[in-house]
């Protein structure tokens, strides 16, 4: 069988190796960075979940670029490491999380810096006087800049103090020298430098160094190798050193007391970039503790230490690989582009939702094209419209006529395709899989691809087969990854799902226009399923938000004899179909809490909501301002440091459990 994954890795390592050519020794990238990051990324993920598959030389491991052979060699004293990337505030958080631990920390203190966009130099100063000047390289070597980088008119040749000290910094091509060199270049006939970083990179590595002054770069040095050294503990104060030795360094850099005030620097800075006198393509957030970097450590390219938060840009072109067809559970048809992986308002796209057959045609959207591609809302990603500049031998798309499931007719009713199969397997396994959901029944561990799995082996077909599951322990446990222990679980899990209220049934069994809330309202008025089965139209629809057509819905789903066949199996399964009158809690400390559970608890997270539940509390799946108090086991994971970064009270299972069963005592009394 072939292994698409080995494929991708190799395609992968090929292209980020070209394009690392391209950037760093051609000088004349062919994607852009975010471009090339999202590949990194996709890369990165791909190694992680096959360490098989990880070459020593892999793009992910290695720093920069070759160093080229026009200069001479500098191997650096202190390797010069590249950064690790974050793209959005989650990841941010998940960063302060692993520094907090490794540290025993209750809060960190960064130092927040501009992420100027140009190339990392490193100036060596011998007794006071500028000896050597080297580029990045591989990171182990780089190249003699010397002459090039003392054109720079802000570098001090000595300095006060006649010591040996080494200081990095970041070269860059200020955005009005830009302007003006490809204004010049362009008269010239000149190809023109993509961006500010290209131009620095290449004025800077130039033979001649008066074309290098000509290019007016200049530079901020951020990092002083031998800090500890020196006598400081802190990093913000080798900065402090090294500016009043006359080194140019950043203004806007910030210290910042804990994760929540590094946020609101991104945020502020996510605003105030366009108008620098440079170009930054993000900020660099930094352990302000110098004496704890060994702790934290390194890896072979990056320090640990520190982050690059980078922006990505809120638009992105990309390429539509291939158009596919989902049959969700009601059979509505939904088309899906498959996209090049992209990074856009920090977070990788690779495939995005086209709606319906209508949106597809205004847009004109085919596949091969390049399109944009933005998130809607800030949320949602979606496709704008079509590079038309970029197409190439494309032809219209169109929209097949049958299900490519089951091979049926599709139907268009009322602007949207359905597959109006009842067996169709994709329609199926997205009905079994709802009812496995949280929105349904609620089977924790059960998901998505155990359900196909479940059907494709045929012990699943409709939803009452769940219950039937027990008798088919020994061919189950033959499926990969799932143990003894894991099976037990899940079945504990369905059988415990038999005494589930009867709202949670009604959502759970895909009765068209039905959902939670009219679930809700239908089991508040009823005793039983049975009395809904036999209940009239007109009554029906007489009760609140229950309209004709959904009551229509409701009949006829009651009336079909497929329906009535599984739900006479959920009967002789012992599923609860009585609705339970709702018992007024007595006030007690958790009466009328929003919770939310993470991590591992001695006992199963079912039974804790079911206590908490009991007495009051409400319980939601995610952090926010309005939750009230988190309830913690072993392995927190980010939900914990979202709880923290919001103020939200935290309690471990002991607390909890102490708290419990005095508010038990006392709606008891
Ligand atoms: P990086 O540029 O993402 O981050 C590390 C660098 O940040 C440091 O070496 C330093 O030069 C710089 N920096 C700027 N301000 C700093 C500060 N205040 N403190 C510390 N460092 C600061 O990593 P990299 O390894 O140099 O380059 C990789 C990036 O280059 C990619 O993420 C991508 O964006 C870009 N790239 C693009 C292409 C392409 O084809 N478009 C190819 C290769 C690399």
């Amino acid at each position: 069988m072939e292994d698409k994954e080995k494929k991708r890795v190799e395609e992968l390592t090929e292209l980020l190796n070209k394009y690392n050519h391209e950037y760093y020794t051609l000088n004349a990238p062919s994607v852009s960075d975010s471009q090339y990051d999202s590949l990194m990324r996709e890369l990165i993920i791909l190694e992680k979940k096959r360490p098989d598959l990880k070459d020593p030389l892999s793009p992910t491991m290695r720093v920069g670029g070759e160093v080229s052979s026009s200069f001479a060699k500098v191997t650096h004293k202190k390797y010069m490491l590249s950064i690790a990337d974050v793209f959005n505030e989650e990841e941010l958080l998940g960063f302060d999380a692993t520094i907090r631990k490794i540290t025993g920390l209750k809060k960190v203190t960064y130092m927040c810096e501009l992420k100027i966009d140009g190339l990392a130099c490193s100036l060596e100063y011998e007794k006071g006087q500028l000896v050597l000047s080297s580029t990045r390289g591989d990171g182990n070597i780089g190249e003699d800049v010397t002459s090039n980088v003392k054109t720079i008119s802000s570098v001090p040749f000595y300095i006060d103090e006649k010591r040996d000290l080494e200081v990095r910094g970041e070269v860059y091509m200020p955005k009005e020298s830009f302007n003006s060199l490809n204004l010049q270049r362009e008269k010239e006939n000149l190809p023109l430098f993509a961006n500010s970083r290209n131009a620095a990179s290449g004025s800077l590595k130039q033979l001649d160094p008066s074309v290098t002054k000509k290019r007016k770069l200049d530079a901020f040095w951020y990092y002083v190798p031998e800090a500890l050294f020196l006598g400081f503990k802190f990093h913000h104060e080798a900065l402090d050193y090294i500016e009043k030795l006359g080194f140019k360094t950043n203004p806007e850099r910030r210290l910042a007391d804990g994760i929540e005030e590094v946020i609101k620097y991104v945020e502020e800075y996510g605003r105030k970039r366009k108008d620098l006198p440079y170009d930054i393509d993000g900020l660099v957030i930094k352990v302000d503790d110098m004496t704890l970097y060994d702790k934290i450590g390194y890896t072979m390219k990056v320090p640990k230490w520190e982050i690059a938060y980078k922006f990505t840009p809120e638009e992105m072109i990309t390429r539509v690989n291939d158009i596919i067809l989902q049959v969700g559970r009601t059979g509505r048809v939904t088309p899906v582009a498959i996209l090049d992986p992209v990074i856009v308002s920090g977070s990788t796209i690779s495939r995005v939702t086209l709606n319906n057959s209508d949106f597809i045609e205004s847009k004109d959207i085919r596949i091969g094209d390049y399109v944009y591609i933005h998130k809607a809302g800030d949320v949602i990603p979606e496709i704008s419209s079509v590079v038309l500049e970029k197409r190439e031998n494309t032809v219209p798309y169109r929209f097949p006529d049958t299900c490519p499931f089951c091979h049926e007719k599709l139907k268009k009713v009322q602007g949207q395709i359905y597959c109006v199969n009842q067996h169709c397997p994709s329609k199926r396994i997205n009905q079994l899989s709802f009812f496995a959901s949280d929105k349904g029944m609620d089977f924790h561990g059960v998901g998505d691809k155990l359900v196909e799995q479940l059907f494709n082996e045929g012990l699943l077909y409709s939803v009452s087969d769940f219950y039937k599951l027990k008798d088919h322990r020994e061919e189950i446990m033959l499926f990969e990854g799932i143990g003894e222990i894991t099976l037990d679980n899940l079945l504990i899990e369905i059988e415990r799902s038999k005494t589930n209220s009867l709202d949670k049934l009604l959502s759970a069994l895909n009765i068209p226009l039905v959902g939670k809330k009219t679930s809700q309202i239908l089991a508040k008025h009823f005793s039983s399923l049975d009395e809904i089965m036999s209940c009239s139209k007109e009554t029906l629809s007489t009760l609140e938000d229950v309209g004709e057509i959904t009551s229509l819905a409701i009949i006829d789903y009651f009336h079909d004899k497929d329906n009535i066949e599984v739900i006479n199996k959920l009967r002789e399964n012992g599923v609860n179909f009585l609705s339970k009158k709702e018992k007024e809690v007595k006030d007690n400390f958790f009466k009328g809490k929003r919770f939310v559970i993470t991590g591992t608890l001695t006992v199963s997270r079912e039974e804790m909501t079911k206590r908490l539940e009991s007495l009051g509390a409400i319980s939601s799946s995610a952090v926010s301002k309005n939750t009230d108090f988190l309830l913690a086991g072993e392995k927190a994971g980010s939900k914990y440091t979202k709880a923290q970064a919001l103020n939200v009270k935290i309690f471990s299972e002991n607390e909890i459990s102490s708290l419990i069963e005095e508010s038990e005592e006392k709606i008891l009394l």
